[in-house]
Order: C-alpha cells, then structure tokens, then sequence
C-alpha cells in the first residue's frame, strides 16, 4: 500500500465571523508528501499565518478536510488535536522564545517533556537534537550568551527532538542577517535530506528559494509558483 500524503487539505475554507466576515482561506487544496519541502509565500494578510495554524492544528477548518499523515484531523476535538500535535509536529518561530534562565540543554530537555518522550530518552535525545544542529559545544550555555543563528538553531534542535513528522516554520529568519539565516537554510536542507518534510513560510524570496516547491497565497487563495 502506498504511503498517504503528510499533509492532504481538501477543499478547505476559514472564515472569521464579522463583522465583517473574513475568508482568510478559500477553498485549498494542498497535498504534501514525506520529505516534501515547501515554502509558502505571500503579502501581508493573504492567509499564511491561518494556514500555518491549521496545518499545525493550532485552529481548524470551517469548512473542508484536513488529513495528517493519513488520519482525518478536522474532526478532532481540542485534547485530540493536542496529541497529535505533541507527537507529529514541530514548530520554528520567527521569535526564539528559548527560556532565558535555563541552559540550551535543559530548553530542548523541556520539549522533550511535552511532547511524551519516555524519561529514560530524554538527555539522551536533546543531546541528539543539540548535535543535528551542530551546538553540541554550546549545550550548556545560556540562551543570551549565542548569536541570533545559535538561538533559532536551539529552536530548530527543540522542534525536531520528538521526531515530528512535519516542521512548521513561520517567518524563521525574520529576526536574522543574511548570514545566520543562511546557516538556519542549511541546516533546513540537511533535515529535509534525513527525511524532514518541511514548511516553510517566509516573506524572503531567497528563503523561498531553498524550498523543492513553493507556493503562492494571495487574498486567500493558492497558485503555485515553481
Ligand atoms: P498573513 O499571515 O498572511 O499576514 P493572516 O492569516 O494572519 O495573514 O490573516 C488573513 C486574513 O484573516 C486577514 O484579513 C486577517 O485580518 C484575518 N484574520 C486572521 N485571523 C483572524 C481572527 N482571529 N479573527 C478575524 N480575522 C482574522
Ligand atoms: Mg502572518
């Protein structure tokens, strides 16, 4: 049997009941496979950020389906989306918000905790995630003695810890110089390499670039570009 699609969205609608009454996304169909990496790009207010909550089950669907890796979502009550969240997704911000008075170690540590690794696993993981992102020298550093590309690679090293079957990025190098966010793309490309399938919303275009695919949202609707 073939694998079904990370991410399928069908026919999906949000709206914001008014007034006024808002579509921020109408009608999407989107289908993403294992190891896909997709950017997403659009002007302000075109739908990212919703679509970027509905793919990472933070909101749901007025209308529509919404199947992550093959289960039927949009269904799911609030404790159930949860779960599923903990388990299959990660999520990378434009802020890094990493806990200022805990070391990088302990800030992966936590996420390890929320998202239901055994406690036997959990040094033994973050150590790993540290190391993925090349900051095995830094795990016991504080958040405020690293650079802007250190942190968000923490961030990065704390969204993959649980193994998640999605990365969901929104603006991830907003707050970085070309440099750094050049180290934050490479360090995209290897993850999408060991089998990360990858979302990426940025306005950049040269952080769009990077995707294998990317698509265009404008007034609520998709068009896709490359
Ligand atoms: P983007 O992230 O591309 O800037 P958003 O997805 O945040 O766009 O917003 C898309 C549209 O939906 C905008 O018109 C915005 O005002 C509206 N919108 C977003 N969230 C809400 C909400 N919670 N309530 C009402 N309108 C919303
Ligand atoms: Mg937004």
């Amino acid at each position: 049997m073939s694998r079904p699609p990370v991410v399928d969205l069908i026919d999906v609608t949000r709206s914001f009941t008014g007034p006024p009454e808002v579509q921020a996304l109408k009608s999407i169909n989107l289908r993403v496979e294992k190891q896909d990496y997709l950017s997403i790009v659009g002007p302000s207010g075109s739908g990212k950020s919703t679509m970027l909550n509905i793919l990472g089950l933070l909101d749901r669907p007025s209308v529509g389906e919404y199947y992550l890796d093959g289960a039927l979502t949009s269904l799911a009550g609030e404790a159930e989306r949860a779960a599923l969240r903990g388990g299959k997704i990660g999520f990378v911000f434009q802020a890094f918000h990493l806990m200022p008075h805990r070391s990088v170690l302990d800030n992966v540590l936590l996420a390890t905790v929320y998202s239901g690794v055994p406690r036997a696993d959990r040094e033994r993981r973050a150590r790993a995630a540290l190391h993925r992102v090349h900051l095995d020298h830094r795990i016991d550093f504080l958040p405020g003695t690293l650079s802007g590309g250190e942190r968000q690679r923490v961030a990065v090293a704390r969204a993959v810890v649980a193994s998640p079957q999605l990365l969901l990025a929104d603006e991830p190098t907003g707050n970085l110089d070309a440099t750094t966010s050049g180290e934050v793309m490479d360090l995209f490309e290897e993850l999408n390499a060991d089998g990360l399938t990858l979302i990426v919303i940025t306005h950049d275009k040269a952080v769009a670039d990077r995707a294998g695919r990317t698509i265009s949202i404008a007034d609520g609707r998709v068009s896709e570009t490359t």
